[in-house]
């Protein structure tokens, strides 16, 4: 494994923006392959399985390159799982969390064969009720764990929706019991952008206390929330200490209690965030009385995580990187405030010239839409050196598909 992470330089970036037009999202595959080797180096101590979390990222080669290195994956909803099967994923390799979905979703992705995560007692008992010991089950917990980057990516705390309180154990108890349902994992989530190695530890003491409920476990699901640098500076979950501290509170408790629980985890930011680059074209330099904004020829139907999370993504000017040092506001052309960057040092930019947004990889395109009737960007993903697109730009006649024209 080589030292230097796999990054894209900008002159390559503009390369594609050339060939390819903009907006466009490109993904670096050899940057996935390396986030997941550093992964399973981390954690190569302890009986560690991955599962990308695939809404993050669904190109369907992007999926297909994530099997090939050999992860499975972690999927929030049925169209998810069936994407998955399309990649090649086995049944076996695939799990299944999706929250505040009706028994029905639950029964077809049973149906296929997948690792099921229930998220609610109510789920539990139907479910339980409907398949007894025939189809083992993983449970969502809820551990109280406040953490994560902001309130809207936070999922363990005590308002938050997801999971099923560790407080509720008994009643989790009772349903087990009476429905014979065999619980083979507990899992948690408790967020995203946790850079504290504390808050999982924390997380894994209150799972292997709640292990002690399930006789039949075989699996701890911590699920994900490690975080990325967006800036130069920016701290980093430090996997490489997380992997040493669970190998060994993971062989205490073989040795106390005699049981060799396997731990799972589900990255996705951890491993498409870096790997992905947004490049936009820059309409118009706007000088007001008050600041020059650079309008770009992208906005919050392309990028929203700058205005939805307030996450900062670096911007690098690739068309001009010796030129003179400025200050810009970078904003969308979306009819609504769409602010990229407030106060941003770029290179002099000029009209035409192409930016590149890094940590595009990530809930970038994935959260994409048709805002203003503007057209989705195109995917492009280079692999060994070759860049190729893997999504066509939208196209006029999609903004009318599936419309039914009755006036
Ligand atoms: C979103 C999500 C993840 C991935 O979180 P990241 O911060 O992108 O790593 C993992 N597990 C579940 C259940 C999720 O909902």
């Amino acid at each position: 494994m080589s030292k230097q992470a796999p990054t894209l330089s900008g002159h390559e970036l503009a390369e594609i923006a050339r060939n390819f037009g903009t907006p466009v999202y490109v993904y670096h595959a050899e940057r996935i392959a390396w986030q997941f080797k550093r992964l399973q180096s981390a954690f190569s101590k302890t009986r560690a399985r991955f599962f990308y979390a695939c809404k993050s990222l669904t190109n369907i080669n992007i999926l297909r390159y994530v099997h090939q290195l050999g992860a499975g994956l972690d999927c929030v909803s049925i169209n998810e799982v069936m994407l998955g099967m399309r990649a090649g994923f086995t049944p076996e390799n695939i799990i299944f969390t999706p929250n505040c979905v009706d028994l029905d979703e639950y029964v077809a992705a049973k149906e296929l064969g997948v690792h099921i995560n229930i998220d609610n007692i109510s789920i539990l008992e139907q479910f339980g009720n409907r398949f007894g010991n025939s189809y083992p089950v993983c449970i969502r917990l809820n551990p109280h764990i406040m953490a994560g980057g902001n309130f809207k990516i936070s999922t363990g705390h005590v308002d938050s929706k997801f999971g099923i309180s560790i407080h509720q154990i008994r009643h989790i108890e009772r349903v087990v019991k009476s429905t014979g349902i065999v619980v083979r994992g507990i899992h948690m989530h408790t967020g995203s952008e946790i850079k504290d190695v504390g808050v999982f530890l924390e997380g894994l003491e209150v799972m292997l206390q709640m292990a002690g409920h399930f006789p039949d476990l075989t699996f701890i699901d911590l699920g994900s929330g490690f975080k990325v640098p967006y800036k130069a500076d920016d701290p980093e979950t430090d996997i490489e200490l997380l992997g040493k501290k669970l190998s060994e509170v993971f062989s205490q408790y073989t040795r106390e209690k005699g049981r060799d629980l396997e731990v799972w985890f589900e990255p996705g930011k951890f491993l498409v965030s870096q790997c992905g680059y947004f490049v936009v074209k820059a309409n118009v330099i706007k000088q007001t009385p008050a600041t020059v904004f650079v309008g770009v020829n992208s906005g919050f139907n392309h990028l929203i995580r700058p205005m939805f999370y307030e996450s900062y993504h670096h911007i690098v000017n690739i068309s001009n990187p010796e030129g003179p040092e400025r200050i810009y506001t970078v904003v969308g052309n979306v009819c609504e405030t769409d602010t990229f960057a407030w106060d941003r040092k770029l290179n002099e930019v000029r009209e035409g010239d192409f930016l590149s947004f890094y940590n595009a990889g990530a809930y970038g395109f994935e959260m994409s839409s048709n805002f203003n009737s503007r057209l989705k960007p195109a995917e492009v993903m280079v692999m060994d050196g070759e860049p190729r697109l893997i999504r066509r730009r939208d196209e006029f006649s999609d903004l009318l598909r599936g419309q039914v024209e009755v006036l």
